[in-house]
């Protein structure tokens, strides 16, 4: 089976994560698989190289007319594609950032840049794995199901569910905005139970209730401005649907 890792517009955070966190079992997956092209790992001098591949995982944002050119060849060249984080999944950080600056500005336009957007609004995408940076373990699920012939699987609660299973105090309880409620679970709730608030980096819970949250919220005495900035800033494009109401 062949694979190949991409990166497009992104802090190359995913695939450093996957090669730090694999170890030594990249070079398992070496012999395992026939890698041509892994970005950070084997590419040649003079640019990107996109080979026929079983499955391709792309990391980060589309934002300039290269990104759109490697995307569309790593999908005709590709069985399968994996968004690879939440930058490819979403657009993450940069889907509203770019939104929120005049890209016209001269010292912007000699980039040829555009507003950030995620995979999925420029090809087809067959699956997501969102985080920031990716989570190793659910890309060697992925991966391991995929081998296997089976769909690759989401986390279907969310990050509220593994910190109350962890027995965590809950930070709206002193006042502190945490969108775990709203935040698709899968990291373990990494960042509340070190006593940080989540940001919702992994994207919307498939239940995500707005609502439902911003009644809480209320509630408990705390204001929705501050959890509705913390939505935008990393949840990107999967924001929209979410906030439709709240323009
Ligand atoms: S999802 Fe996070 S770690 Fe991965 S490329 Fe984007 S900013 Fe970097
Ligand atoms: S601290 Fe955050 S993630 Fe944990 S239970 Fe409270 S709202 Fe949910
Ligand atoms: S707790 Fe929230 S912000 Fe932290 S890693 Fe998990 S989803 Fe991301």
């Amino acid at each position: 089976m062949k694979l190949a890792f991409y990166a497009l517009t992104s802090c190359e955070g995913c695939l450093t994560t996957l090669i730090t966190n694999l170890g030594p079992n990249l070079e398992g997956l070496w012999r395992m698989f026939d890698i041509d092209y892994f970005k950070l790992v084997r590419e040649p001098v003079g640019g990107v190289r996109i080979p026929k591949a079983d499955i391709a995982f792309v990391e980060g944002a589309v934002v300039t007319d290269r990104d759109r050119k490697t995307l569309n060849e790593i999908r005709n060249n590709s069985s399968f594609v994996v968004a690879l984080g939440t930058c490819a999944s979403s657009g993450n950080i940069a889907y509203t950032a770019s939104r929120a600056v005049d890209l016209d500005a001269k010292h912007l336009r000699d980039l040829e840049i555009s507003p950030a957007e995620p995979l999925s609004s420029v090809v087809a995408v067959d699956f997501e794995l969102s985080g920031c940076p990716v989570s190793a373990k659910e890309f060697t699920d992925a991966l391991l199901r995929l081998i296997n012939s089976m769909e690759p699987i989401q986390p279907d609660y969310s990050v509220c569910y593994e910190c109350r299973s962890k027995g965590n105090p809950c930070l709206l309880d002193a006042k502190r905005v945490c969108l775990g409620p709203l935040a698709m679970g899968g990291c373990g709730a990494a960042c509340p139970t070190v006593g940080s608030p989540c940001y919702s980096c992994r994207g919307p819970a498939v239940e995500a209730d707005l609502n439902a949250y911003l009644i809480v919220l209320e509630k408990k005495g705390i204001g929705k401005e501050r959890a509705l900035m913390m939505l935008r800033m990393f949840t990107g494009k999967k924001a929209k649907e979410l906030l439709k109401d709240e323009q």
